[in-house]
């Protein structure tokens, strides 16, 4: 009945198998029984797994998962899957991991594994002297938050330190109470949201004032990742010689660092690394992306998260500093079997070694985009693989993908009206 009016308004879908909700779903978008067939194959993932880990499951969405070589991160080679739709993700960090390898890849280091929550009271009539007293109950506010979890505790983690700040805002003062809480191998979000919840009647106590929010903050920057590497110029190589590379990349980092259009553009890229490790592993992706923006713009203006100096050999020095919440525990870590066998693959057996190989791959990203755009245009290296999806997009199938993606760039246009063309072509010959 293509008039009747659709109804998003579905009575009980939650509690519907998810057979009964693509059929459901089938309906009001008209999906033939083949589209439905595809949503019921779930893969890698048990489809009463998937129905568990969130609501109103139909299926399962797969990605690429790639694995980037060539990576050695604190003397170490390492294997790192990477899930991402996007082309030459994978490739750029092979690249980068290249060019670096035989002069010791990567350095790298974590401030630590601490999250912070935050606690916010309103309405305290003496917020300083209640800062004052908040800190003055440390070690309470020690045993509440420890007290929620002895696992953590156990395995050595657990409260850290107690910060108050007095924030002026447009509804007027707010207390915010930090916790600063050792997480260990957990990404720790539920872990810090809980021993905020249990202390927040204590800090009314304590303040006279009324606790609206408490919930982690994802700038955790008590959670810094840190990555190091050189790249010497006859390894960089390229048009002009190493020395217009390197002076190129240089260049291409000052832009960014000054200027929020280019830096965003820039972080994205190497978010294009992180975020890829991050999915894989099955941590929680917009965590870790909020954090590093968040971080980009800690001096009041958004910039790079990358800088690249030249050695006083002359080399190119690159290095990366980015909050990364990751754990090995938690969410979907230990469920998803395939984070779990990307996890092995990776050889990560802390937080500790994920956050600062994430780190790594960041950085490797960030260098092979740079470089690319400095010297020949992304484009270029984009095209083969683009090509590609624009021939699968044309309509073809197994060899001729090949065929028409590479008469595509032969010719220097990728377009869809091309391809279709090119492929009448194939066919009718
Ligand atoms: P979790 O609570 O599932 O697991 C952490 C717990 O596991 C710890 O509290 C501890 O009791 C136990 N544990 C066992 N072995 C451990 C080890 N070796 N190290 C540390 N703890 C160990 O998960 P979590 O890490 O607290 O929370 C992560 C989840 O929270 C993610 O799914 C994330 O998407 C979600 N989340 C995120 C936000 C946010 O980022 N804003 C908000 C809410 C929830």
């Amino acid at each position: 009945m293509p008039n009747t009016p659709r109804n998003s308004r579905i009575s009980g879908f939650h509690r519907m198998s998810p057979q009964e909700r693509r059929d459901t779903v089938a309906g009001f978008a008209g999906l033939d029984a083949a589209a439905v067939e595809r949503l019921a194959d779930t893969g890698n993932l048990d489809a009463g797994l998937a129905d568990r880990l969130i609501e109103n499951v139909v299926g399962t969405m797969n990605i690429p998962l790639g694995v980037a070589t060539n990576m050695k991160v604190d003397g170490e080679d390492v294997l790192i899957p990477m899930a991402t739709e996007e082309s030459s993700v994978v490739a750029a960090v092979c690249n980068a991991g290249r060019q670096c390898y035989e002069t010791g890849g990567f350095t790298t280091s974590l401030s630590g594994t601490l999250m912070i929550a935050q606690i916010q009271a309103v309405g305290v009539a003496d917020p300083h002297a209640a800062r004052l007293r908040i800190l003055d109950r440390r070690d309470a506010i020690k045993e509440v938050c420890d007290g929620c979890d002895p696992i953590l505790l156990g395995l050595g983690g657990g409260f850290r330190d107690v910060e108050v700040r007095v924030l002026e805002t447009a509804g007027g003062t707010m207390l915010i109470t930090h916790l600063i809480v050792d997480t260990r191998d957990a990404m720790g979000a539920n872990a810090v949201n809980t021993m905020a919840e249990k202390l927040a009647p204590r800090v009314e106590e304590w303040t006279g004032g009324r606790v609206y929010l408490r919930i982690l903050s994802n700038l955790a920057d008590r959670r810094l990742a840190r990555a190091h590497a050189v790249w010497h110029l006859d390894a960089i190589g390229g048009q002009g010689g190493g020395e217009a590379v390197r002076d190129g990349i240089v260049s291409a980092y000052q832009f960014a660092a000054a200027d929020p259009y280019r830096a965003a553009t820039h972080n994205k890229g190497i978010m294009n690394g992180v975020s890829a490790v991050v999915l894989a592993t099955g941590n929680d992706t917009r965590a870790v992306e909020a954090g590093a923006h968040a971080y980009a713009a800690r001096n009041g203006s958004y910039s790079s998260l990358t800088r690249y100096e030249v050695t006083k050999d002359g080399h190119l020095s690159g290095s990366i500093e980015l909050p990364m919440a990751v754990g090995l525990i938690g969410g979907a870590t230990k469920l998803h079997p395939t984070a779990q066998t990307c996890l092995r693959i990776v050889g990560a057996t802390s937080a500790e070694r994920l956050a600062r190989v994430i780190a790594a791959v960041g950085l490797a990203q960030n260098f092979s985009a740079l470089k690319a755009l400095a010297t020949t245009g992304i484009q270029k290296g984009h095209m083969a693989l683009h090509a590609q999806n624009i021939a699968m997009m044309a309509g073809a199938v197994g060899e001729e993908i090949e065929r028409v993606a590479r008469t595509l760039v032969e010719r220097g246009t990728v377009r869809i009206d091309v391809a279709q063309a090119v492929l009448s072509e194939l066919r009718g010959a």
